[in-house]
């Protein structure tokens, strides 16, 4: 990945240069590189807006010197005194944080069916292979969130007894993950645009949603729009489309997960 690789200090998500984290909507988004101070710390919910301003003026004028600094700029960690914030410079790996849950929008449907490519597949992080959405993340030993970053692309849901439905936009995938123990080391990490000198062990936990794979539910807004690609077959090419946004993704479900959630 040539380009910035910027992050979210509130859940994690690496991601291209944004101004609002595609999946929370916060605007605390920076370049990895420049926020990495504040990966040491668990909960950046006590930054206030004004304490973030502050924060990317000095990204801006180039000054990285987050260490000497954040005591001023952050006021609340001011109360965890001098001898703590030290205590949190010397440690040698990022904290984990606890993944906010993912909101969906009040007037969100919930649409289920099956993957379908609609103009391209994306290659996967971790193997290359074709994809229509990929999520891999990082835990620490203790289950917390370290790192993580979406892939994905356009497609269209094909349902039993509808048309089909077009997702894109910002979405979020939760589907059983597979994991596997890694290192800092990890040629995977890199892909995921983790930069060379963070440290970071912990478990990989990745999913996909492949061509016509996995049966998912689907929750957003429905809006019809007009479709180009899909004027030849369809009146006009107007179909239903579920876009996420910035604050409210599309949250991609694997079925069997949303079914196990009823029968609880
Ligand atoms: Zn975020």
């Amino acid at each position: 990945m040539g380009e910035t690789t910027f992050c979210c200090v509130q859940c994690r998500l690496l991601q291209p240069p944004t101004a609002a984290c595609a999946e929370c909507g916060t605007p605390m988004v920076a370049p990895v590189e420049l926020v990495r101070e504040l990966l040491y710390y668990r909960d950046m919910k006590m930054v206030s807006g004004r304490d973030w301003a502050f924060i990317t003026a000095m990204i801006a004028g180039g000054s990285i010197a987050f260490p000497v600094l954040a005591p001023i700029a952050l006021g609340s960690i001011v109360a965890l005194g001098i001898g703590k914030l030290r205590e949190l410079r010397m440690r040698r790996v990022i904290a984990g944080i606890e993944l906010p849950a993912p909101h969906a929008a009040a007037n969100a449907r919930t649409v289920i069916g099956t993957p379908h490519k609609f103009r391209t597949t994306v290659s996967s992080m971790i193997d290359g292979a074709p994809v229509l959405l990929e999520h891999a993340m990082v835990r620490d030993r203790g289950g917390g969130v370290l790192i993580r970053r979406s892939v994905g692309t356009s497609f269209l849901l094909e349902r039993e007894d509808e048309g089909p439905l077009l997702v894109t936009g910002a979405a979020r995938l939760v589907s059983a993950p597979v994991r596997e123990v890694i290192d800092r080391h990890d040629p995977r990490l890199r892909s995921m645009g983790v930069p060379a000198d963070l440290a970071i062990a912990g478990s990989l936990e990745i999913a996909n949603v492949e061509e016509g794979g996995i049966v998912v539910a689907v929750t957003g807004v429905v809006e019809d729009e007009t479709v180009a690609e899909l004027a030849f077959h369809r009146d006009g090419g107007r179909i239903p489309v579920m876009r996420g946004v910035p604050g409210a993704p599309v949250l991609v479900e694997d079925r069997r997960l949303v079914g196990a959630a009823l029968m609880r």
